[in-house]
């Protein structure tokens, strides 16, 4: 259950006291307040866990200074959404918004290699006017030999790189708690010139531990990535950890299922399921056609598959895309068939508008017809 306040009641107001006394009187109910910073406004609000069953809407919503009460899913109680009018998760971070309504996009190295790469890559998105990127510094790999990232040694000079050329967001995962800690003291050493996305991995999708931690967190969204072999209810199951234990600043990324008919691509694309998460969940939807395809093959007409899976996935509604480039592609140390060329950078934006434009005809489309 979650309660909506007014927007003028915060914390320092008489009514908001008033209301938590009245929500801590209901007996086996757990509150957890959490505020959604607006561009103009925030609005706090109390999602409510246990014994709702008997907790009656009316009654809430006659409390002053509660704007709405909302009922929500009985499995994905903080990030379900039961009706097409429930609000969706919106958050500012490092001055952009991110919501079910917004897009941004996310081109960076799948593993940081070395400092001139990594300038390389800043440099050509500040050229394109694309305030966000990817770097990866744990990584996750099959084999214990492959290069597993240079973890917090390269931090601060990505850090910075990215403060030199106006990179306002970094997508960066974790693959262990202390390495939340590590960003944040890299963070504080440089005078925090950017913000990072902490990103959970399809391999820790069901790292309890792991998610109870990046949820306690406040600092820093999560970019929760599907598992990929687990089913859908797992996964969303798996994203109300994070939101439970305090962080409600959650992306779900789409990234491709294990299967055996996948080939020649690496994994099954699963962007038909944007729709499908924007309507179970409030959650902003992420896809990453990089690790869903894995290879750069290109087709008859002159797009390459990737190409081609990350519009189907824009033109579906997903509000960000995680891509893999690179600026020398056969020299990346992690997934080097499936980075794209910096040099078509360019190329890439221009495809994905054309997703974009479309997406939002289609949706006035639909208000013409319904
Ligand atoms: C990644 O984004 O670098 C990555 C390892 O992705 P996934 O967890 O989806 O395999
Ligand atoms: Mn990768």
């Amino acid at each position: 259950m979650i309660v909506i306040l007014e927007p003028r009641i915060s914390p320092d107001k008489r009514e908001y006291q008033q209301i938590l006394s009245a929500l801590q009187n209901l007996q086996g109910v757990g509150i957890q307040p959490t505020s959604i910073e607006g561009p103009k406004e925030t609005i706090h609000e109390f999602y409510l866990s246990g014994k709702t069953d008997k907790v009656s809407v009316e009654s809430l919503e006659a409390l002053p200074g509660v704007s709405k009460v909302i009922r929500t899913s009985k499995a994905y109680r903080i990030l379900g959404r039961n009706t097409d009018t429930d609000p969706s998760i919106k958050f500012q971070y490092q001055g952009l918004s991110f919501s079910q309504d917004d897009f941004h996009i996310f081109p960076g190295l799948c593993a940081v290699d070395n400092p001139q790469n990594v300038e390389l890559m800043m440099k050509a998105l500040s050229e394109a006017h694309i305030p966000c990127t990817r770097m990866g510094a744990y990584k996750p790999r099959t084999d214990p030999y492959s290069f597993q990232g240079h973890g917090d040694k390269c931090l601060q000079y990505v850090f910075e790189t990215a403060g030199k050329y106006g990179i306002k967001i970094i997508a960066m995962e974790v693959t262990h708690e202390r390495h939340v800690d590590e960003i944040q003291e890299a963070l504080t050493q440089c005078g925090a010139p950017v913000g990072v996305m902490v990103q959970i991995g399809t391999r820790n999708a069901q790292n309890f531990e792991l998610l109870k931690a990046v949820g306690a967190q406040t600092t820093f969204p999560i970019l929760y990535k599907r598992g990929f072999g687990i089913t859908l209810d797992e996964s969303l199951s798996a994203t109300e950890y994070l939101a439970c234990s305090g962080n409600s600043n959650i992306i779900f990324c789409l990234r491709g299922m294990k299967s055996i008919y996948s080939g020649p691509h690496r994994n099954m694309a699963d962007f038909s399921h944007v729709a499908v998460i924007k309507r179970l969940t409030r959650m902003p939807v992420c896809v990453d056609p990089s690790h869903s395809v894995g290879c750069l093959q290109v087709g008859p007409d002159g797009i390459s598959d990737i190409f081609h899976a990350t519009a189907q996935g824009v033109v579906s509604g997903a509000n960000m895309l995680l891509v893999d480039f690179h600026p020398f592609p056969p020299k990346a140390l992690v997934d080097a068939r499936q980075a794209i060329s910096t040099d078509q950078l360019k190329w890439f934006l221009e495809d994905i508008q054309l997703s974009r434009e479309t997406y939002l005809k289609r949706r006035e489309l639909a208000k013409q017809f319904t």
